[in-house]
């Protein structure tokens, strides 16, 4: 089920997609360790996948329960902690009951081990990311930027940003957000969105209509 999108001899980054509406899944693996960037819904096939790497931590791009629906059958296979940004952690626990969508989404999150925040380095084996604080679509949305990749959960898109219509979104917010990031993500770097395919900063600056100008 993994498909690779990109791999250096020490850091290797696998995606799956998962669930009713195509929630990508990351997991970063290095040196025997791994972290999960949302399981969606998903967290026992992931578990299965990492066998044999350790599970250091799952995190959450934001609450939604596409995005967080695994959190606990991921959690429950591998021991593995779970963080996510404050504003969005109570919500990730109510995360099983249908959302916006109509779709109900495996189980609800457990409450959150650490609360991830701006500047938080997040490291595992080799690799390092840092964390932007990126509300818009939820209150409590983050991005993790390093070894060239962002995961940028549902706050950029290939064309496109995350809907604010839904509960925690604010359009005025994620344009706030979208300004800070043009600034912060360089843009040779590629996005790994919580949907859809994998694009880049320079090509989102040039032709995402959200981001030109
Ligand atoms: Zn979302």
């Amino acid at each position: 089920m993994a498909e690779q999108t990109s791999e250096t001899p020490a850091v290797e980054i696998r995606r799956y997609v998962v669930g009713p509406i195509e929630t990508n899944c990351y997991a970063v693996v290095s040196r025997g360790h791994a972290i999960v960037i949302d399981p969606g819904a998903a967290g026992a096939e992931i578990a299965r996948e990492l066998e044999g790497v350790h599970v250091d931590a799952i995190i959450a791009t934001h609450g939604h329960g596409d995005h967080v629906g695994g959190v606990k059958a991921l959690a429950d296979a591998t021991g593995a902690p779970f963080w996510i940004g404050e504003p969005d952690a109570e919500r990730a626990t109510h995360s099983g009951s249908p959302g916006s969508l109509g779709i109900a989404y495996d189980d609800d999150a457990p409450m959150a081990d650490r609360f991830l925040s701006e500047g938080d380095l997040v490291t595992v084996g080799d690799a390092s990311f840092e964390v932007i604080e990126a509300p818009g679509h939820t209150e409590g949305g983050i991005v993790l930027l390093g070894e060239g990749v962002a995961f940028v959960g549902d706050t950029i898109f290939k064309g496109a940003v995350g809907r604010t219509d839904f509960a925690g979104g604010s359009a005025e917010v994620l344009a706030a957000t979208l300004r800070r990031l043009k600034d912060r993500i360089p843009p040779e770097t590629v996005l790994l969105p919580g949907h859809d395919e994998t694009t880049t900063m320079a090509a989102e600056l040039r032709t995402n209509p959200y981001l030109v100008g």
